[in-house]
């Protein structure tokens, strides 16, 4: 799996201050959207001990509420099994800690997957262009739902 960035004390995704994963790989190419760059698959860099080491260390920090996934899509084929992984290790070490996933599929199309035993919040659907609303907190387009799992 490779990715893009690693954003630390982020405001913008999720609740409080979080550390957020921007994985590369998305299919959905929805028109409008933020981050094209993030479409293609062998873009970014690999994730690697390093990275996953930086995640921890930022989780381990009383003031950071969670990790949030992000991208690119996090249930992209391509990420889904090392991002499985990482979350039940996450959960592991700080069970806490709240993790925030941001996908372009619909929920209800995507949530037998095991990813979501360790998905505290899941910000679900393709960005719509027509329907952005800046006004809204944490996601792009109105058609997007805030869905709390757990
Ligand atoms: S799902 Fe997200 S990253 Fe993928 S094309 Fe749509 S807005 Fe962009």
């Amino acid at each position: 799996m490779n990715y893009h960035d690693i954003v630390k004390d982020d405001m913008l995704n999720g609740d409080g201050l979080r550390v957020t994963l921007f994985v590369a790989g998305c299919s959905h190419k929805c028109k409008g959207c933020q981050n094209p760059e993030t479409w293609d698959p062998k873009g970014g860099i690999a994730f690697d001990e390093e990275a996953l080491n930086e995640i921890y260390e930022e989780l381990s920090k009383d003031y950071i509420s969670g990790l949030t996934l992000t991208g690119g899509d996090p249930l992209y084929e391509a990420n889904v099994d090392a991002l499985t992984t990482l979350l039940k290790n996450v959960k592991e070490r700080y069970p806490d800690k709240s993790v925030w996933l941001y996908t372009g599929s619909v929920y209800e199309e995507v949530m037998h997957l095991p990813i979501f035993n360790y998905v505290d919040v899941v910000v679900d659907g393709e960005y719509i262009e027509e329907e952005r609303d800046t006004a809204l907190r944490w996601r792009g387009s109105s058609n997007q739902r805030i869905i709390r799992i757990r």
